[in-house]
């Protein structure tokens, strides 16, 4: 039988995760800031950081030591999303934070390894063939599509290339990365009962945001200066929407502001579950970009 329930939890979930300091940043006497008070906080800044000021704690869903493994993150930031999808519902996850902080091996991992692939190979492996798939980036002679609505007021990516696929492997060859652009993952989840004929449709949107940083930090100039600017912008039109959900203004979300919200909102508030992961590098010589994607999080809250 299919059935909708209803979503099971909160409709706006914040997880934290904290990558491990590499070896780069060891060797260069970076240290590791972080601190972890509890399962749902973390410390930011204080003693050995290198922004001044007393150290502040943020309070999320869920807070991700550097060791934990991806499985566990699936499980805790994808696994009830999943579950609604497959019940009717729409769902997004995003990874927030800077460059290199871990957005991609959260959301893709290592393809391929069991061990290390992320959450986007599991989620396919868990559909497996049900579902058919819109990505904005599948062809490159395709440069500027825009966001239209259709008469049910659904917004969608016009001339968007779609690719019906059966099996994760495609799925994946699919995929390429980004580290200046969002790239923007669409699952579309349809089921229908055969002996029923009930059909059942639910969309999942996976999203590996383009790094938060600030344009100061990059030392951008001309058209990379300006690709930059815009995505700061469609960043804190994200952030904005966010927090309208979250303190449950629902006449004045403001979806308009950027391309990226549009594309998002019939998965992002109503009857929509999403979950924001939140990616910390936990050097000291990135406290300060730490603390801001800390700020951008507890707005969802
Ligand atoms: P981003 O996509 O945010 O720019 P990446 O996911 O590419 O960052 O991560 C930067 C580097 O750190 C990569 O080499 C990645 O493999 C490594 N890394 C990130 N998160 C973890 C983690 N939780 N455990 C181990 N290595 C990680
Ligand atoms: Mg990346």
């Amino acid at each position: 039988m299919i059935e909708p329930v209803a979503p099971s939890d909160e409709t706006i979930k914040v997880v934290c995760r904290v990558r491990p300091l590499n070896s780069s940043e060891e060797k260069a006497g970076s240290k590791f800031v972080l601190k972890f008070p509890s399962d749902e906080t973390i410390s930011c800044g204080g003693l050995g950081s290198e922004s001044r000021g007393p150290a502040k704690v943020f309070a999320f869903d869920r807070v991700l030591k550097p060791n934990v493994s991806q499985e566990y993150v699936y499980t805790v930031a994808a696994k009830p999303i999943v579950a609604d999808v497959l019940s009717g519902y729409n769902g997004t996850i995003f990874a927030y934070g800077q460059t290199s902080s871990g957005k991609t091996h959260t959301m893709e991992g290592v393809m391929g390894n069991d061990d290390l692939q992320g959450i986007i190979p599991r989620i396919v492996s868990y559909f497996e063939i049900y579902m058919d798939k819109i990505r904005d980036l599948l062809d490159v002679t395709k440069t500027n599509l825009s966001v239209h609505e259709d008469k049910n007021k659904v917004t969608f990516v016009k001339g968007a290339t779609e690719r019906f696929v059966s099996s994760p492997e495609e799925v994946m060859e699919t995929i390429d990365e980004g580290n200046r652009s969002h790239s923007v993952f669409l699952i579309n989840v349809k089921q229908e009962n055969t002996a029923t004929q009930k059909k059942l449709s639910g969309k999942l949107y996976l999203v590996d945001l383009a790094g938060s940083e600030k344009v100061s930090k990059t030392g951008a100039e001309g058209a990379v200066l300006d690709e930059a600017k815009n995505i700061n912008k469609s960043l804190s039109a994200l952030g904005n929407v966010i927090s309208a959900l979250a303190e449950g203004n629902k006449s004045h979300v403001p979806y308009r502001d950027s391309k990226l919200t549009r594309i998002l909102q019939e998965s992002l508030g109503g009857n929509a579950r999403t979950t924001m992961i939140i990616c910390c590098s936990p050097a000291s010589y990135n406290d300060s970009e730490t603390k801001s994607t800390l700020l951008f999080g507890q707005r969802a809250k």
